[in-house]
């Protein structure tokens, strides 16, 4: 078995670590004895999107978003819609995870249109919501407690049928307000989580590399791992963060 990964945008969008994610990724299949092909797409180069399975769109500011939207327009925008509705499994965080939307109107009035494949929309405000983080995943996203960081002034609004991916328990989510934080789509993992994610979660990584394989290979049992070091660095942040 082997697993097509494509990073898209490591040079632009990699904030808070968000490229240990992939290290997390491909260490996880290494342990199991599962090959991994790592494709890594900057700015202005072509990607086989049609032909990955696993898709990772890091964070960046609302800079980045700007500087990407020709090259996304230039072909990427479509192929990258194509895929998720295809059933690729993407992970996008923050700065990603809102270009999966439909726009971003920065607090300065700046319009970003973005590739509108998921029923989203992203307003910056005033404030920033800045910090480490607690979210309880829905059953349909695995259940799983993520601890995760923040940084965004942008304030996302899910249409009616999106479903988010969890509750907040600790911390700001998708807009601060409605309680909810991320967007899950088909195979599509939308968060606010920098971090990176992944390492502190492992139970999340596991899902999304089930999720890719499973597409490409039918039914996959994924070895279990020993996480003691990943659920140490999970338990001591969210003691911290609870206060329990
Ligand atoms: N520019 C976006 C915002 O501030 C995203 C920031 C990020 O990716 N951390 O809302």
């Amino acid at each position: 078995m082997r697993l097509k990964i494509c990073h898209l945008y490591p040079d632009v969008l990699n904030l808070y670590g968000d490229n240990g994610n992939i290290i997390c990724l491909r260490e996880r299949l290494r342990r199991r004895g599962i090959d991994c092909e790592l494709q890594r797409v900057p700015i202005g180069e072509k990607a086989d999107l049609s032909n990955a399975d696993l898709v990772f769109i890091g964070g960046g500011q609302d800079f980045e978003q700007e500087v990407l939207l020709q090259d996304l327009r230039g072909g990427k925008a479509a192929e990258l819609r194509a895929a998720i509705e295809d059933g690729v499994c993407v992970l996008a965080i923050c700065g990603g995870y809102q270009m999966l939307g439909a726009y971003y109107e920065t607090h300065d009035g700046t319009r970003c249109d973005f590739i509108g494949a998921l029923d989203l929309y992203t307003v910056g405000s005033p404030q920033r919501m800045i910090g480490n983080t607690v979210f309880q995943c829905t059953e349909e996203c695995g259940g799983a407690e993520l601890i995760g960081f923040e940084n965004h002034s942008g304030k996302t609004r899910l249409g009616s049928g999106l479903k988010p991916l969890a509750r907040v328990v600790v911390g700001h989510g998708n807009n601060g307000e409605d309680g909810f934080e991320g967007a899950h789509y088909k195979n599509v993992f939308g968060s606010y989580s920098h971090g990176p994610l992944l390492p502190k979660n492992p139970a999340f990584c596991d899902l999304l590399l089930r999720t890719a394989l499973e597409r490409r290979f039918g039914s996959v049992s994924l070895e279990a791992l020993d996480d003691r070091a990943e659920n140490a660095a999970h338990d001591a942040m969210r003691r911290r963060l609870l206060k329990s």
